[in-house]
């Protein structure tokens, strides 16, 4: 290939499998080929006619108001407002009995909350947060575990227009800080504490220590009781939510507000550097939300039990378990604590005591179950599944096998879902009972969205080809900006391909033009003059049946430029077979052979390092900076977002023959 010409990423798997949907579930299925039909026909009557799934005050005339791009405004001229549309026409329309939240907590017991209790919690918080001095346009920080309050506290600031910016309960005092000044919160709404593997962990002493060290801009603390414990008390500042729901009214009239106020700010996971503001709307937010989770899962809302099992401290936990979810009227589990406490089988345990029918998880998720071992879940009764979901990762092929046998029972359809904070909702998945499902690959764009994948000089590249995954046109729930940073909101994701919106990942397309994600741009490998993605290499290793989870990075090499180094975490009950195999050195030069057979030579890892943990942000992404610094014997990078800052130390003990 002459130098100059138009480059992307190798790509070197191929996949035959296929699974088409059931025709019991085609039967019944939420989704129609014609939805693709009707979105090609006219993308924006196609979008107007989805957001006509909400309720608006005021109707908009207009759909789309691209004059100014990358400043989108969708629906602008209508008015509407979030909690409205998730809670209180559900009670308006005879559904108020309905459960909304089944709250499961770390130590077994649990509460239900109906659509019309839930519609008196936040309408209650509403009031008392208005009486804290928020009004339409200030912002809320939200520092919570996974107990229904935080529903009701995000919902609560959508009810007053108040934008909020959920900080996930796990971060620091440092961390919330940083969110917080950003954003010049004005509340912060927090607990005493959280239970976290069976003990009552403090929470409030961060917040305490984040507004000891700046952050002006807080007039207020709301604390939620949760563990009982003894806590610090700024006296005209902190209020106990418990104590002022007393005599908080359960009458609040929403704030009706522009399709296009902001509905939140969130900041990114932070896998690849300093997590980013992102501002999302109301209206478009909402619309693509609410009809992604309709479509994607199926959703029944009479019948389904839905459980989405992240952190409302992450975009999943906004658009799938608050915003989507309730905007659709459904029933869903939410739960407090860790899958391994006080066992294993935690969130099986949970799936079988709801009967829960919708399941949408990570790969990470998956990954560690498979670490555990099939008989973990094989303990409890998953017969109430009917379709399962993925998001966070690539989903490498073999977690995807196991995943529809052991949790799936070779029934469920599963849906891998490609998208961002960003984005706000997803972009690129199957639709169950229309697509023919491929173990690996989040295959098309959504109806009403367009996404390509494009070489280096922003031209579409034929099937079989790999190079970067964009989005050629808006669409409703695109971020409308990085909080106070336009320039940065230009900068990060339109420059690259003018015209168009640059998302930071690899793709490829194959011969059947389904498209498959191949990782970060970033975390491409140039090997002898082929661009080479960490996905397909740690597909290839989780395919050896010894692997449950691998991380790839590209290190400096002398000969090559750069080489694949391999970091692996062997499945559970492997041990006797690695020992009889001639041990760890024996199984590393087996797997890299078994690299070199699946996808060719060049693939194959200069070095296979066999570990216990892999750093992972506290979204339980691989962070695979982390490991390049590693493998190139480098200072370790910024760990601000790591999950765990003693896995790195592990890590380098191990390589280093301390162990
Ligand atoms: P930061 O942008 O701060 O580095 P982040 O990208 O991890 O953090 P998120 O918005 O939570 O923050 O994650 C979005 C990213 O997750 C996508 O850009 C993609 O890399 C990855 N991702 C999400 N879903 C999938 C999927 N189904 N397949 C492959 N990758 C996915
Ligand atoms: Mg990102």
């Amino acid at each position: 290939m002459p130098e100059d010409a138009p480059v992307g990423i190798d790509s070197l798997s191929h996949e035959s499998r296929s699974f088409p949907p059931s025709s019991e579930f085609v039967k019944d299925a939420v989704a129609r080929p014609s939805l693709y039909l009707e979105a090609e026909r006219d993308r924006l009557e196609f979008w107007r006619a989805r957001a006509q799934l909400l309720s608006w005050k005021k109707q908009f005339t207009e759909v789309l108001d691209w004059s100014n791009p990358p400043f989108a405004k969708w629906f602008a001229d209508g008015t509407l407002n979030a909690a409205h549309n998730c809670v209180d026409r559900h009670v308006d329309a005879g559904h108020g009995a309905q459960v909304a939240l089944l709250a499961e907590y770390e130590d077994g017991t649990d509460a239900r909350f109906t659509f019309a209790e839930v519609k008196d919690e936040i309408s209650r918080m509403a009031n008392v947060l208005t009486d804290m001095g928020v009004t339409t346009g200030d912002r809320v920080a939200i520092y919570l575990p996974m107990i229904p309050e935080a529903v009701f506290a995000m919902l609560a600031c959508a009810r007053i227009g108040a934008p909020h910016s959920v900080v996930f309960g796990g971060f620091s005092a440092d961390a919330l800080r940083s969110r917080i000044e950003d954003a010049e919160a004005k509340v912060v709404i927090t607990a005493d504490g959280q239970f976290r593997r069976g003990k009552a962990m403090p929470l409030k002493p961060a917040v305490d220590e984040a507004l000891a060290g700046g952050a002006p801009s807080v007039t207020g603390v709301l604390v939620v009781r949760r563990t009982g414990g003894e806590v610090a008390w700024t006296e005209g500042r902190d209020q106990w939510w418990h104590e002022l729901r007393e005599g908080a009214s359960t009458e609040h009239e929403p704030v009706w507000v522009d399709a296009e106020h902001p509905l939140f700010i969130l900041y990114t996971s932070g896998t690849t550097g300093k997590p980013k503001g992102i501002v999302h709307s109301t209206g478009g937010y909402l619309t693509q939300a609410s009809y992604t989770h309709r479509v994607v899962f199926d959703l029944k809302p009479s019948t389904d039990v839905y459980w989405c099992t992240a952190d409302v401290g992450w975009v999943t936990g906004h658009s799938y378990v608050v915003y989507g979810p309730m905007a659709n009227r459904t029933t869903q589990v939410i739960y407090e604590g860790t899958p391994d406490t006080p066992h294993q089988g935690r969130w099986w345990e949970i799936v079988q005591k709801y009967g829960v029918s919708l399941f949408y998880s990570s790969p990470t998720a998956i990954r560690t179950a498979m670490k555990w071992g099939e008989e973990i879940p094989g303990k409890f009764d998953l017969s109430s599944l009917r379709l399962l979901g993925s998001v966070g990762e690539s989903i490498n092929p073999e977690a995807w096998m196991w995943y529809r046998r052991v949790i799936g029972g070779d029934r469920c359809p599963i849906v891998d879902t490609w998208w961002q904070t960003e984005t706000g909702a997803i972009m690129v998945s199957p639709l169950p009972g229309v697509t023919n499902a491929k173990p690996g690959s989040a295959q098309v764009p959504l109806p009403g969205v367009v996404a390509d994948v494009v070489n280096d000089a922003g031209e579409p590249v034929g099937d079989g080809q790999g190079g970067y995954l964009v989005l050629s046109e808006p669409w409703p729930s695109m971020l409308r900006g990085i909080w106070g940073d336009p320039e940065r909101f230009q900068e990060t994701y339109w420059s690259r391909f003018p015209g168009k919106y640059f998302a930071g990942d690899g793709a490829r397309k194959d011969e059947d033009g389904d498209i498959w994600l191949l990782g970060r741009v970033d975390d491409v490998m140039n090997v002898s003059g082929h661009r080479l993605s960490t996905t397909e290499i740690e597909s290839a290793l989780v395919s050896h049946p010894w692997v449950a989870e691998a991380a790839v990075v590209g290190a400096n090499d002398e000969t090559t430029g750069q080489a694949p180094v391999a970091f692996v975490i062997l499945r559970g009950g492997t041990e006797a077979e690695v020992a009889a195999g001639g041990g760890e050195d024996a199984a590393s030069e087996a797997l890299r052979q078994h690299v070199g057979k699946e996808i060719g030579p060049i693939a194959k890892p200069k070095k296979v390092l066999l570990v216990t943990e892999l750093p992972k942000t506290r979204s339980g992404k691989i962070m695979r900076r982390l490991l390049r610094d590693v493998a190139e014997n480098r200072t370790i990078g910024d760990t601000q977002t790591l999950a765990d800052s003693s896995v790195m130390d592990l890590i380098q003990q191990g390589l280093t023959g301390k162990r």
